[in-house]
């Protein structure tokens, strides 16, 4: 840990869309291009990462200007960075400090497809969230009874769960998605598929919020979840990056 295992060199990097933003060589031109946060960026700096990653350097731009991203990147490339810092840079700042006006209830929901990966994205939350009061939830019978009181449940940022954990919340009335801006579906190959459609369609259309952006992130995309996945996304980039043959 610590250092990027996969240096850039060896990414074979495809990309598909309309207007794809270029892709940023290091944290400091993204943090230029895009204003991000000297705290955001020392954030990633005192957790190791110097140098972005072939899958970070492609998708961070593509979703910090709003648009709609497929991404296919092999396991230990760093996905799970490429969808959260931009998420933590366009919701600016945690809803309960007096500098941002983002209306009420959870503004970003990440879905995985196991409570073992949800805790994993989770711990990456806390690295990203050091040194503001962001409310990252991991969802759980336990912090789904909390958020009954919607007063707490209003103070909430981000939402890390599985489908069936977040559907089961919507079922009882004690949650709502009306403000969420980041639907973000991680591992997504184990998510859009038959068994778990109807609670993806359920959660997406609680997610009333106009302009919502969605992705998916996944190490392989078999063609019925790619189908699933170009459906449910709004004028989409896909970037595929893939090890050079070795
Ligand atoms: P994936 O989801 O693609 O399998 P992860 O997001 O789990 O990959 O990241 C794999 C590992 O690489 C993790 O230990 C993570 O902390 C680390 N990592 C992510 N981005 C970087 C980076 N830019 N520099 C160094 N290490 C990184
Ligand atoms: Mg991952």
């Amino acid at each position: 840990e610590g250092d990027n295992s996969i240096p850039r060199q060896r990414h074979r990097v495809t990309t598909k869309g309309s207007n794809i933003p270029e892709y940023a060589e290091t944290f400091e031109d993204l943090r230029d291009r895009y204003q991000l946060s000297s705290l955001l960026l020392s954030n990633l700096s005192n957790n190791g990462y110097s140098h972005p990653t072939g899958i970070q350097s492609y998708g961070i731009p593509i979703l910090l200007e709003s648009r709609d991203l497929a991404a296919i990147s092999p396991t230990g490339t760093g996905k799970t960075i490429s969808y959260l810092l931009p998420t933590f840079a366009s919701l600016r700042a945690p809803v309960a400090s007096a500098d941002v006006d983002a209306g009420l209830g959870v503004r970003a929901v990440i879905l995985a497809p196991t409570r073992e990966l949800a805790h994993q994205i989770h711990n990456e939350c806390l690295k990203l969230a050091q040194g503001r009061k962001w409310r990252v939830v991991l969802f759980s019978k336990a912090t789904a009874n909390t958020l009954s009181d919607k007063a707490a449940r209003d103070k909430v940022d981000i939402i890390v769960s599985t489908p069936l954990r977040l559907v089961a919340s919507l079922q009882s009335g004690s949650l709502s998605l009306s403000n969420v801006r980041h639907l973000i579906f991680d591992e997504a190959d184990r998510m859009l598929d038959n068994e778990f459609l109807p609670q993806i369609e359920e959660i997406v259309a609680a997610c009333t919020y106009p302009n919502i952006q969605k992705a998916v992130f996944s190490a392989t995309l078999p063609a019925n979840a790619e189908k699933i996945a170009m459906d449910m996304l709004h004028d989409p980039i896909r970037v595929v990056v893939g090890l050079k043959d070795t």
